[in-house]
């Protein structure tokens, strides 16, 4: 058993089931049930008319994951179906940060303006009044959500950007009108719909040019992984498409699995944290130790009527905040209080939750600016998960009674 041609047990290693088994797999007459990972960071071709093809745009094969790979379109396929907006696709990032920050730098130059909501998620909160001045974009703050957006349109505002549910007050802006004056002006309209999830709203059937999703929340939905998304026209996405890959914000193949597996589920999922939060809003509102409740399904919220009209039947979501009456020194009681419900800086997880935006998502924000956006010292954020209501109302309930 010698020869210069036997292959060595390295060797053998190496080559044998490698990727070109794929191409026996292809010849059988069964297919997978469910799609599978492909863990590969490159792709390998038979000749280099293959490989000209490719750079050419003549052929769409796969060459290199950090531009495109099979797990990254299957779940780009879901997500632009979720929309059910004609002509829409979809891309995934690394991070709800990551689709954010590049769909932005994708529009924007030094010169440019961006107007945005004066309540945003943290970090992006923290992009837009720190990060981007650096490169000479201006953003200005207003209140989407009640202010006439159209006269704070400038020659130079290339973005409006704004929430479908704000965080953390649960503010509704009204996206056909923001896109009208958008429209109207020019700039496109963001529109961040990670709390809402295509199940609750769909922006881009209300006129927005871009959604965007922190998909590490429902959409991945059992705290397990991190990754972002954008929806939109054609035309835009592939213009995203061009920054993701040098910028190189792409999504790894086995966390897009994990978030395609995650869809299946999502309309379940969401109904079902709506109904739960709704229960329990009802019950906190009617609380004689929390001052002010914050969720759009509440007919007391100042955004119910336009939530009602704008949203689909899913429900308001899994999310609320509470003023709990004191401020700090009850609020942090109350953390220590509850049992199951554990004081986690995220959301949109199976299980019940609780944070606390001025320690946590809006530490970025000044005194100040804290103040303006109506976010309180005893202010808390529950996202509501899958359990039994009942359970999930006892422990609120006993933990009120303990503070
Ligand atoms: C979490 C979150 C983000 C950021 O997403 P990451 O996946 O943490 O990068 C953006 N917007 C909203 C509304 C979020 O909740």
């Amino acid at each position: 058993m010698s020869g210069k041609n036997r292959k060595k047990l390295s060797t053998e290693l190496i080559h044998t089931g490698d990727g070109q088994f794929c191409k026996e797999l292809a010849k059988t007459a069964s297919v997978p049930e469910t799609f599978p990972v492909y863990l590969t960071s490159v792709f390998a071709f038979d000749d280099v008319a293959s490989v000209d093809a490719v750079y050419e745009r003549t052929s769409g094969s796969y060459l290199y994951s950090r531009m495109a790979n099979p797990n990254a379109d299957a779940v780009s396929r879901i997500l632009a179906a979720a929309e059910g907006s004609e002509g829409a696709k979809a891309l995934v990032f690394a991070s709800g940060m990551a689709a954010i920050t590049t769909a932005v730098l994708s529009f924007v130059k030094t010169g440019d303006h961006i107007l945005a909501s004066s309540v945003l998620y943290g970090g992006v909160y923290d992009y837009f009044a720190n990060e981007l001045p650096r490169f000479g974009v201006e953003v200005t703050f207003a209140d989407l959500a009640r202010e006439d957006a159209a006269h704070l349109i400038r020659p130079n505002t290339k973005l409006i950007y704004t929430e479908t549910i704000g965080n953390p007050l649960m503010e509704v802006p009204d996206l056909a009108d923001l896109s009208k004056a958008a429209r109207a002006r020019g700039p496109l309209l963001f529109v961040d719909n990670t709390f809402a999830t295509p199940v609750i709203a769909k922006p881009l059937e209300l006129g927005a040019d871009i959604a965007l999703y922190s998909a590490t929340k429902y959409l991945g939905g059992h705290s397990d992984v991190t990754l972002g998304a954008v929806t939109g026209r054609g035309p835009l996405i592939d213009a995203i498409k061009r920054f993701q890959t040098l910028y190189g914000a792409t999504a790894g193949p086995a966390d897009c699995w994990l978030l395609a597996r995650s869809l299946r589920t999502l309309e379940l999922r969401v109904k079902k944290h709506s109904e739960n939060a709704l229960r329990v809003a009802r019950f906190l509102e009617s609380h004689p130790k929390v001052e002010r409740v914050f969720y759009p399904g509440l007919p007391a919220s100042p955004f119910h009527e336009r939530a009602k009209r704008q949203f689909t039947d899913g429900g308001f979501g899994g999310m609320l905040s509470a003023d709990i009456r004191g401020g700090e020194k009850e609020a942090s009681a109350l953390i220590e209080a509850l049992e199951t419900i554990r004081f986690v800086p995220s959301l949109a997880g199976t299980a019940t939750t609780v944070s606390y935006p001025v320690k946590t998502s809006h530490r970025s924000y000044s005194a100040e600016a804290l103040k303006k956006a109506g976010i309180a010292k005893g202010q808390l954020r529950f996202s509501i998960g899958l359990e039994d209501a009942d359970n999930i109302i006892g422990e609120l309930s006993r933990a009120l009674d303990r503070i």
